[in-house]
């Protein structure tokens, strides 16, 4: 995704990572602190040279600002790109380096997983820091994989758009899926025992034919999913699947899914709104997971996270409200939204 040009972009604090004996090559971006510790994943991936590395923590430090204001979290925004070393390395010794990193920043950022990461990197962190989360996850207490929280939060913002665009529930609404992995395929459950049809397309036929035989779902090819007769579209595997082709192209009168950056530029969104087809923008129907992250990051329990997943629906349904009334996309006014709740004079008060 490209950055958003209407997006207010406050001053970005980075922090260079290099420790050539540890194979530790990155950056840290600090985009907001007004809401507290800025909080976002570290993303280990291979980039040509440093201002990818670069370009890739700026968009995505911002991003998450926007997410965890929205979700009311008490974070601000960043992000770690590190790059994946060419030859061999020893990755304990690199993520252990980058705990040491994150622990000289003395909690002004909180890491955890994000592409290219996993639990064990960040045991490995976790040994130099306490602010890290994402690690393995104790008894009633919130933790662990985030895809069935984000999946819960998808579903509740798919239940209130379709409350605001048809007066009713999910069920025997036919809602296609395109990516039925780790969040795609615990949505499919939740809306199969709502009631809904599936209809799925994914690059693993493996995984369709899971669903399939679980819920009776139907296949399509990938290129044809966004336009097979459906209520809801869920975009639930890459970013930048909404495109002026797709949209032309949607049966669907909602498009509502888990994956990050669906529209591939600024301009769909009005494409969205011309169809006069209701958008929830990706950041707040997918918070499930970063709300997850967030109460293991303060000790708060399973219900706790469930409580507040569970106020993602109403928030999309103000969202939709507000942005009909002022015919706006909804993408503008949740970014316009979030950037109030940015604002120290809003974050001090009480929730
Ligand atoms: P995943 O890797 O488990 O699943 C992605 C699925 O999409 C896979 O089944 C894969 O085969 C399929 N896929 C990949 N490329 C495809 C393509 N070009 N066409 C069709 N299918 C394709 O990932 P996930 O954890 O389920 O996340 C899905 C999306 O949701 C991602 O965009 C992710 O960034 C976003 N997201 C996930 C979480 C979470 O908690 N896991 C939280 C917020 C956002």
């Amino acid at each position: 995704m490209v950055a958003r040009a209407s997006r207010m972009t406050p001053p970005m604090e980075y922090v260079r990572l290099y420790e050539e004996a540890a194979g530790l090559d990155g950056v840290i971006a600090i985009h907001s602190t007004a809401r507290g510790p800025a909080a976002g994943g570290c993303r280990f991936w291979t980039y040509a040279d440093e201002s990818a590395a670069m370009a890739d923590a700026v968009r995505l430090a911002e991003g998450m600002s926007y997410k965890n204001a929205m979700a009311e979290l008490p974070f601000g925004g960043g992000k770690a790109v590190l790059r994946r070393p060419a030859g061999a390395f020893d990755r304990t010794a690199l993520f252990e380096a980058f705990g040491e990193a994150v622990e000289r920043l003395e909690g002004r950022y909180v890491t955890a997983e994000d592409v290219g990461t996993s639990v064990s990197d960040m045991e490995a962190v976790a040994r130099h820091t306490n602010h890290v989360a994402g690690r393995t996850a104790l008894p009633g207490r919130a933790g662990g994989d985030p895809s069935p929280w984000t999946a819960l939060g998808v579903f509740e913002a798919m239940r209130f758009a379709a409350g605001f665009r048809f007066g009713g529930g999910l069920s025997g609404m036919t809602v296609s899926v395109l990516g039925v992995g780790n969040v795609g395929a615990h949505l499919c459950d939740l809306l199969a025992e709502a009631g809904a049809r599936l209809v799925v397309a994914d690059i693993d036929p493996a995984r369709c034919a899971r669903i399939a035989e679980k819920h009776g779902a139907s296949i399509v090819p990938v290129s044809e999913i966004s336009g097979v007769a459906a209520d809801v579209f869920a975009p639930c595997a890459l970013g930048g699947v909404l495109d002026a082709a797709t949209v032309s192209a949607l049966q669907a009168q909602i498009v509502c899914g888990a994956a990050n950056n669906q529209l591939s530029s600024e301009d769909v969104a009005g494409l969205l709104l011309e169809r006069g087809l209701v958008y929830v923008p990706d950041y707040v129907a997918n918070a499930g997971g970063i709300i997850n992250v967030s109460a293991e990051y303060l000790h708060e329990s399973t219900d706790e996270v469930r409580q507040r997943v569970l106020q993602i629906g109403p928030r999309v349904s103000a969202l939709l409200d507000e942005a009909a009334q002022d015919a706006l996309p909804p993408s503008t006014v949740a970014d316009r939204i979030a950037e109030r709740l940015m604002q120290p004079e809003r974050v001090a008060e009480p929730a």
